[in-house]
Parts: C-alpha cells; sequence; structure tokens
C-alpha cells in the first residue's frame, strides 16, 4: 500500500487503536481468570471490545464496528491456542502482550463494511472510480483511499482483508471467494512423492515407487547469502547501543540516536526482503509442481519438534557438568530449516493442487517412518541426521532421502505393505482414485 501523509497518519493511529484494544482483552483475561470468572469466548470478547470503543473516543475514531471484533476474535483463538496446547502437556508462552513496533495490524470480516476495493480489473466487484490511482485503492473508513501496488490474481468476490504493518511496510491481504473454475489450474497426471530436507529442499520420486525418477530441488538459502549482511548489521546496533547505554546509564529505555534508527530499519527491511523472495519462491515452484502432477504426497511435518533446541546433557560421572550436546550446531540446523520453511511451503502446495482439482495426500509420519524404513523390504532401520546413506538388513543400499520419497509413494499406492504377509511386494502396485474437485474459498493475494 502507498498512504500518503495523511492516510499514514490514520493507518499509524488505527495500529495503534487495535494494539490498545489487543493489550487490553490481555489485560482483562488475567483480570477475569485471576477473578474466577470464564475465559473470555467469542461473545463476551465481542461485547468487551464494543464497551471500549464506545467508551474511548480516540479508539471509536481510529477503529470500526469490524475492525474491533476481528480484533476480539484474534485474541480469543490465541487463547484457545494456549489452551489447547497446555491441554497437550506444552508449555506455550502466555499470550504476550504487544508493543506497537511489534503490532502487526488489525482486519475487516465483511466486503462493504469499513472498506472496499477500486481496482482496474472491472470482473471484481469495486465501488467508486479509481481516478489518480494507477493500479487500484483500497477504501477503508477513517482512513481514506489508499493507493494499491500488485494485481489481483482471481476474479472473484472479496470477503476478508486484512492491512499488515512490517518490517516499516504496509501491505493488505484480502481472501476472495472464488469459483473452482476461476482457479482451475492444468493439473497434471503423474503420480509424485518428495521428502524434504535442509540441503536439498525436496527430492521427488516419480512415477512408480520402485523404479520412478528421483529429482532434486535445490534449497537456494537466502538467508546463508544474507547472513553475512545481517551479522553486519547486528554488530553495528550492538556497538550503538552499547554506547547509548553507557552514556545514558540506562539498560532499557536508552536514548536513540539517529543511526541507531536506521540500523534497526536496515535490519527490518532485510528480513522483510527475506521473507518476500522466500514467497516468491515458493510461489512459483509450487505452481510447477502442481502443474506437472495429478497426486502429490509426502509426510506430515513437526517443524516444532524439528526445530527444538536439544535437551542438556549431564555428564553422568560428574553431576552439575554438562557434555556438549552438539546445540550450537543443532542452532545452524534450526536457522537452515526455518529458513526453508516447510510448513509454508507445503500449505501452498496443498492449496494449489486443491485448486488444480488434484489429490494431495499427507502419509502418516510416526506409523509409517519414511525415512528409516526400506522400500524395499519394509524393514526399519534406526538412523542418525548425518547418516546420507544407509544399508538395510536386507541388503539394499539407500540414498537416505531418494529411499524416504520411495517408502512414501509405496505407501499411497498399497498401504502398510510391509504388515501384508501375502503381499511379497512384487505385485503392481495399485493407481490411486480419482481426484475429487473440492475448493470453494481462493487463498488470500498480497498487495504492497
Ligand atoms: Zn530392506
Amino acid at each position: 500500500m502507498s498512504p500518503n501523509t495523511t492516510e499514514l497518519g490514520a493507518m499509524n493511529g488505527f495500529l495503534g487503536a487495535h494494539c490498545k484494544i489487543t493489550n487490553t482483552l490481555l489485560e482483562t483475561s488475567r483480570l477475569r481468570y485471576k477473578a474466577g470468572m470464564p475465559a473470555y469466548n467469542l461473545t463476551t470478547a465481542c461485547q468487551a471490545v464494543k464497551a471500549i470503543r464506545n467508551s474511548i473516543s480516540w479508539i471509536e475514531r481510529h477503529t470500526t464496528a469490524q475492525s474491533v471484533q476481528v480484533t476480539a476474535v484474534r485474541v480469543v483463538r490465541a487463547f484457545e491456542r494456549f489452551f489447547d496446547r497446555v491441554a497437550r502437556g506444552e508449555t506455550p508462552g502466555y499470550p504476550r502482550f504487544k508493543s506497537i513496533k511489534r503490532f502487526t495490524g488489525w482486519g475487516y470480516k465483511q466486503y462493504g463494511d469499513g472498506w472496499s476495493l477500486l481496482q482496474k480489473n472491472s470482473k471484481i466487484k469495486t465501488n467508486g472510480s479509481r481516478a489518480g490511482h494507477s493500479y487500484g485503492a483500497v477504501r477503508l473508513t477513517g482512513i481514506g483511499t489508499v493507493s494499491l501496488r500488485g494485481r489481483t490474481r482471481f476474479e472473484g468476490e472479496p470477503i476478508t482483508a486484512e492491512v499488515l504493518h512490517r518490517g516499516g511496510k504496509w501491505y493488505l491481504s484480502v481472501t476472495f471467494e472464488v469459483t473452482p473454475e476461476a482457479v482451475a489450474r492444468e493439473g497434471g497426471r503423474a503420480s509424485m512423492a518428495f521428502d524434504w530436507g535442509v540441503s536439498t529442499l525436496l527430492t521427488k520420486v516419480v512415477g512408480d515407487p520402485m523404479t520412478g525418477q528421483v529429482e532434486a530441488i535445490d534449497n537456494p538459502c537466502w538467508l546463508k547469502k544474507q547472513l553475512d549482511r545481517i551479522a553486519e548489521i547486528q554488530q553495528a546496533i550492538a556497538a550503538l547501543e552499547k554506547r547509548a547505554k553507557a552514556a545514558s546509564g540506562k539498560q532499557r529505555g536508552f536514548p536513540v540516536c539517529h543511526q541507531l534508527k536506521n540500523a534497526y530499519r536496515r535490519r527490518r527491511c532485510l528480513h522483510a526482503k527475506i521473507a518476500n523472495q522466500r514467497h516468491d519462491f515458493y510461489h512459483q515452484l509450487t505452481a510447477k509442481l502442481v502443474k506437472q502432477y495429478g497426486l502429490i504426497a509426502t509426510e506430515e511435518l513437526e517443524v516444532s519438534n524439528m526445530a527444538r533446541a536439544p535437551r542438556p546433557k549431564e555428564d553422568p560421572g560428574n553431576p552439575g557438568q554438562y557434555l556438549p550436546n552438539g546445540a550450537a550446531s543443532k542452532a545452524g540446523l534450526n536457522r537452515s530449516i526455518l529458513d526453508a520453511a516447510p510448513a509454508g511451503f507445503v500449505a501452498k502446495l496443498r492449496t494449489k493442487a486443491e485448486e488444480a482439482g488434484s489429490r494431495f495426500q499427507f502419509v502418516p509420519t510416526r506409523e509409517l517412518k519414511p525415512t528409516q524404513r526400506c522400500h524395499l523390504c519394509g524393514e526399519t532401520t534406526k538412523l542418525e541426521l548425518k547418516d546420507r546413506q544407509w544399508k538395510c538388513t536386507c541388503g539394499a543400499t539407500h540414498q537416505r532421502d531418494e529411499n524416504a520419497a520411495r517408502t512414501i509413494l509405496r505407501y499411497v499406492f498399497e498401504g502398510a505393505w510391509w504388515k501384508d504377509t501375502t503381499n511379497s511386494g512384487l505385485e503392481r502396485p495399485r493407481r490411486p482414485r480419482a481426484a475429487r474437485n473440492s475448493i470453494q474459498v481462493g487463498s488470500p493475494i498480497w498487495m504492497e
């Protein structure tokens, strides 16, 4: 979004007001809990934000009736996620108070209420003219008509919108309701399974689990390339902060000089740039894959487990002393895992596959153990993270990622074949049934 000065002022006001509402709800949630009252549900939270909005005039000016409700829903969902994780025995962080710097924005839940689009593309429902805006604009109640760059990818009815403030830039994310025909991509026919890795992004096997071709797609490693630059900026920030702390004698709330402010901005921009590059790359790659294959299978990802810091290892002969636990190398690996962002990639791939009417299938990682299971005999072998190549008890030698992809593909065709003693594994695999058409709502588009 490219707001002018007046609009920018109003948008900052909106950001502040929704941030304030979020923090007020977090605080009152805590108080309600202390007082033994039930947690907010959607109804009580919406009533609470309505009361806040009606009683504080600057908040009323910088919100709409709908946008405060969307904020209320977000807080309620954050608590639901929190309690879900507690119930599962995890130790999640309590929903955090948001500083305005970290607050990401607000949303609208119904088109035409607080927001409307003015787009060049006449197939999209628009209100009013777009005079003075070369690409299009969004009209936001209480803010103005803000110019947009970027286009919509679909024809359809806009439903919801979010205004996002990230890395010092403003974005509008719009969800459209679309018909399957409007987004129908040309889905391919071949079957493909892939294993996801850190050094090699994807290792895929196409066609037959036993004889199908193997192809690898490398991880572009944007973050690695930019790591030196991040380190450089980080060092500059550390030095400037140290100087400011020494000069003011304060550890927190020290004065931020012009140089430091600049360095903070450079760091934000670099992180935003990396995120955008990743977003683009994944969009292109997933579109290409969906065009090629009618069935795509992979294992369920458990990124939160993979990216966890390793447990401290106590020295058994020397209590209180700790042995090296590989935390440093795991930290590097974590960074690569988070850099490759598999969950975001798989989510995009899945959406696009559904749009194309293709079948997307997750295989159960815990049951199948695709990395450890030989795709020929079905036996599992315990492997270390570093074992790229391994030998099965049946005598076969496997490349780790390739075997995993073959095991996944075989499971798609034959189920848990290793449990079935009547099946020698030499039969031709059954073909999967035809894909279904299932999509109703389009994925969000991004407009800068
Ligand atoms: Zn084997």
